[in-house]
């Protein structure tokens, strides 16, 4: 049984029923899933999630769907793995990666949308729809599937084709819509008003949100029941930033950890990063910027939950930073060769940061610390083409002695 209580509204705290809605009438304010955490606290304790599936639906009585019902390809409990090698090289003794690339559309977005497709089917859509900076698609198509709903994807077109081929294949319906992301938003947006379709981070943001959520309960859970001392997230609309802190502090909040005191650190490109200009002006107003990067998985020039990631930064001691762009690759290859991982652009722009803030001090030696590696190098090759220099060789052993001279040296 779920334990929603009603939409409520961000800013003004007016509550809505639980609808296909995301923003307050009174004062456009975005709606988010409140629940009675009395009565989840009554039911859940550490050993009744541990003997629930390894997937996110474990934690199933803090989200916002009936687990039953659950449209899952077996999303979640990604690997939480020490990297004892990366840390050396930054001077952390207690690093984590979080690797969700492993998911099954290969992102941290198969978290949000296997509860959004759940709950589209609650609410008897019969068309999956999105908007994407393109592993959201992946993601919806592969959800969208196995539904058996209409899936309809948007994306800017200039988007890499590790990702448009990595959607396609599942079938859907590709509107590749010439122009930015944010445009490609604004046109969804007015979509939504019209047509009776399910977009997944419009009209049932709300309960999108919500699965990001799970990272936090994750993490924590995979660290023996507490809460990191940082957490390093990359950041397109600000939403996972804010609901991996969400996740901790409600496990606060039901006593399943004894508190949440987590610096939560925010890592966007340079070529867009608006939280990051917001949080270092101390405003809460957060100016879209033109999205010019080569992450183009955090291209969102004009971030929903902008606002609310700077609150996150602000209420826990956490640092924004801008990844130079030229700096992304490089933490694609120092991620790769140092703990065998390898990441996409936001992942690049992450290991970059995290190096920021452990030079800087804003991350110490010997705290916990759990970067989040949120998708899978192999949809952005283009970025790392380069890197590739074969040895090329013919099938003789002469030919094997011949160009390999130097690595037979003893
Ligand atoms: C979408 C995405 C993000 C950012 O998520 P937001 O919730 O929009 O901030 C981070 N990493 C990857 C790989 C993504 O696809
Ligand atoms: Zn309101």
């Amino acid at each position: 049984m779920s334990h929603v209580t009603s939409l409520r509204c961000r800013e003004c705290s007016r509550d809505y029923p639980i609808e296909p809605i995301n923003a307050c009438e009174y004062c456009f304010g975005p709606l988010e899933v409140a629940y009675d955490y009395g009565s989840i606290a009554r039911t859940v304790t550490r050993k009744s999630i541990a003997e629930g599936p390894h997937t996110i639906w474990r934690y199933h009585d803090f989200l916002p769907v009936e687990a039953e019902n659950a449209v899952d390809l077996g999303t979640g409990f990604t690997p939480l793995l020490k990297a004892n090698n990366l840390g050396q090289k930054l001077g952390l003794d207690n690093l984590y990666i979080k690797n969700d690339s492993v998911n099954p559309s290969f992102s941290f977005k198969d978290r949000p949308v296997s509860i959004t497709t759940t709950k589209a089917l609650e609410f008897e859509f019969e068309v999956l729809a999105c908007v994407s900076t393109g592993n959201l698609m992946g993601s919806v198509a592969a959800h969208g599937a196995k539904s058996g709903m209409k899936t309809v994807v948007f994306f800017p077109g200039d988007l890499e084709s590790g990702k448009i081929v990595g959607a396609s294949v599942y079938g859907p319906t590709m509107v590749a819509v010439d122009g930015s992301y944010d445009q490609v938003n604004r046109l969804c947006s007015e979509l939504a008003d019209d047509l009776r379709w399910a977009f997944v981070n419009i009209n049932m943001r709300p309960y999108y949100a919500e699965g990001s959520k799970t990272l936090g309960y994750e993490v924590a859970e995979q660290l023996g029941w507490r809460a990191p001392d940082n957490c390093v997230v990359p950041a397109a609309s600000g939403e996972l930033h804010t609901k991996i802190w969400k996740g901790l502090t409600e496990l606060a909040d039901v006593g399943l950890i004894d508190s949440a005191r987590t610096n939560m650190h925010l890592a966007q490109p340079q070529g867009c990063s608006p939280i990051v200009q917001a949080f270092e002006k101390g405003s809460r107003v957060v100016q879209p910027v033109k999205a010019d990067t080569i992450a183009k998985s955090l291209a969102i020039g004009d971030p929903a939950a902008g606002p609310y990631a700077v609150q996150t930064l602000q209420d826990t001691g956490g640092t924004a930073v801008a990844a130079p762009e030229d700096e992304i690759v490089e933490g694609i290859q120092l991620l790769a060769e140092t703990e065998g991982i390898f990441t996409e652009t936001a992942g690049g722009v992450v290991i970059s940061g995290l190096r920021k803030l452990a030079e800087s001090g804003a991350i110490k030696r010997d705290e916990v610390t759990v970067a989040f590696i949120t998708g899978n190098g192999l949809k952005t090759q283009e970025v790392v083409s380069d890197i590739a220099k074969p040895i090329n060789i013919r099938p003789t052993y002469k030919s094997f002695e011949e160009n390999m001279a130097a690595y037979l040296k003893p």
